[in-house]
């Protein structure tokens, strides 16, 4: 199974994505996730991709799409993947597409979740991600049991550094436009449905489950 999990900043697809994954057996590949260890570790892709984090902006295409061809030949793939955060503009989308092709595969489903753009900054403003398992929390939407500590793996949670309000707005201004020509890109090939990303987080996954199941995407 070859999905993408789509949707805008804080539509829910990390938190998706760990449900998603646990019902599915493929490995959860997070671009944001890879550049924030990178960042962590200090690597130089690290350094380069955390100065367009920092301003809410895409890191360039041609580091994105090689790290992402780089992980999808990994062993772990060769069953399928889920994809959260990756493509996010038309050419890493072309690149995938290639890519794919290359490999003899091709894309199952591609998950939009749908949120309203006034939600999605209650959203970003207050999540916390654990720093051990990137697990996705929210101080009023998806408290963690015990505060500051994560239920999954008992790591230590944090607010990250582009979920600030200045920053927000930013990514969300960056990323409309880009989201609105993948779901064009996308569209036309007939692979897009819809999911309500207002409903509670159990709901959502239902829905895309059941989608994903009954081949209705
Ligand atoms: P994304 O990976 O798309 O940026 P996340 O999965 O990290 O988004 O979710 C963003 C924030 O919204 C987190 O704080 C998460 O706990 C919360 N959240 C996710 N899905 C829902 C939902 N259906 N209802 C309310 N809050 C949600
Ligand atoms: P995310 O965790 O998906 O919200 O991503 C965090 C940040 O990582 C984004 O704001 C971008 O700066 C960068 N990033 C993640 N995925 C991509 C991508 N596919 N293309 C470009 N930049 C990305």
């Amino acid at each position: 199974m070859n999905i993408i999990l789509m949707g805008l900043p804080g539509a829910g697809k990390g938190t998706q994505a760990t449900r998603i994954i646990e019902e599915m057996n493929i490995p959860h590949i997070s671009t944001g996730d890879m550049f924030r260890a990178a960042v962590q570790e200090g690597t130089p892709l690290g350094l380069e991709a955390k100065s367009y984090m920092d301003q809410g902006q895409l890191v360039p295409d041609h580091v994105t799409i090689g790290i992402v061809k780089d992980r999808l030949a990994k062993e772990d793939c060769s069953s399928g993947f889920l994809l959260d955060g990756f493509p996010r503009t038309v050419p890493q989308a072309e690149a995938l597409d290639q890519l794919l092709t290359e490999l003899g595969r091709e894309l199952e489903h591609v998950v939009y979740i749908d949120v309203k753009e006034e939600e999605l900054m209650r959203r970003l403003t207050g999540r916390y991600i654990c720093r051990s398992c990137g697990a996705s929390y929210h101080e009023l939407f998806a408290p963690a049991k015990v505060a500051g500590v994560c239920d999954r793996c008992g790591g230590e949670l944090y607010q990250r550094e582009d979920d600030k309000a200045e920053t927000v707005a930013n990514r969300l201004k960056v990323n409309m436009k880009q989201t609105q020509l993948l779901l064009d890109y996308y569209q036309s090939a007939g692979i897009v449905v819809r999911v309500d990303g207002m409903q509670e987080i159990d709901e959502v996954t239902d829905e895309i489950l059941t989608k994903i199941r009954d081949g209705k995407l």
